[in-house]
């Protein structure tokens, strides 16, 4: 089984977004690892630490495509820790590539309905089991000290931009970075009023005023997509080299490129956090993007 490597997270200016005043930088976390992809390892880091410490089995939760579900699978096999992922809906006559990756890691798969996923319930027999639940998306204290350690220099961006889905990695981010940087997060659902409060809670503290939550590109919601921005994920292969996810990073890409010409136009050094989650490009129709 292959090491997590930090070390392979590359850094580098993205000239093709760059403008007159400007700089636009990438952090490739997508490089760290080919399963336990991107800021997924920096959430479960300190939860695996404990789970592995109380000898626990872990269990999380997520759904039929979760970058989550498989870096726990993934990182759980590395640690040699017993893990299950509990998963929303029916289960399939056919697993998607996601649950066939978690289950060849070792991970315990199991079913629950849409309601009882909802209230987070713990199935039999796992209920009697000796557990230590990560929760969705690793939302918590522990997931965002985790985010925090996501290695790049404080000090020198002042606009430090990511996707949210908990918000989890966004105050990770908030807590690494120096003060006088701004924190941009793009939101990839729809109508997510919470998310602040959200971040909030898991700071203690105010959110700061110098950073701010974008809702304007989710693209219709979580997991939705249209051809424009398809179209602007193979554009930013072609003149790059970066492949993104449709349901996080290529929303980044296209909302930071967007806003270069206004709230980003005083930024000098913008940073881009390349979260990973390529793999879950393979619900997408084949054909649908040129890597
Ligand atoms: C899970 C995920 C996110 C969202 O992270 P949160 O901490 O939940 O906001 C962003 N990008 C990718 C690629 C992800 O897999």
């Amino acid at each position: 089984m292959q090491q997590i490597r930090e070390d392979l997270a590359e850094l580098s200016q993205v000239k093709w977004l760059c403008t007159e005043n400007t700089n636009v930088y990438v952090l490739r976390l997508d490089q760290i690892h080919p399963l336990i992809s991107g800021n997924k390892w920096y959430k479960l880091r300190y939860y695996l630490e404990a789970a592995k410490a109380s000898g626990q089995k872990v269990v999380t939760f997520g759904g039929a495509y979760s970058n989550h579900i498989l870096a726990t699978a993934a990182a759980c096999k590395l640690y040699g820790l017993q893990c299950a992922g509990i998963i929303r809906g029916e289960e399939p006559e056919h697993y998607a590539p996601t649950l066939t990756d978690a289950a060849a890691q070792g991970m315990e798969l199991h079913f629950v309905s849409r309601m009882a996923y909802k209230e987070r319930q713990i199935p039999e027999p796992l209920s009697g089991e000796n557990i230590y639940v990560i929760p969705e998306g690793g939302y918590g204290e522990q997931g965002m000290r985790g985010a925090a350690t996501i290695p790049y220099p404080p000090a020198f961006f002042d606009t430090v931009c990511c996707a949210c889905g908990t918000g989890t990695m966004m105050a990770g981010l908030l807590q690494h970075t120096a003060a006088a940087t701004s924190i941009a997060g793009f939101s990839v659902l729809k109508n997510h009023k919470s998310l602040t409060a959200e971040i909030e809670t898991l700071l203690q503290r105010p959110f700061p005023g110098n950073s701010f939550i974008n809702n304007d590109f989710h693209f219709g919601g979580y997991a939705k997509y249209t051809d424009e921005l398809i179209r602007f994920m193979n554009e930013l292969f072609e003149a790059t080299a970066i492949p993104t996810d449709f349901v996080y990073t290529a929303k980044l890409f296209y909302g930071a490129k967007a806003l270069l010409a206004s709230a980003f136009k005083t930024s000098q050094n913008l940073l881009l956090i390349h979260s990973g989650g390529l793999q879950g490009n393979r619900s997408l129709p084949k054909g649908t993007l040129i890597f």
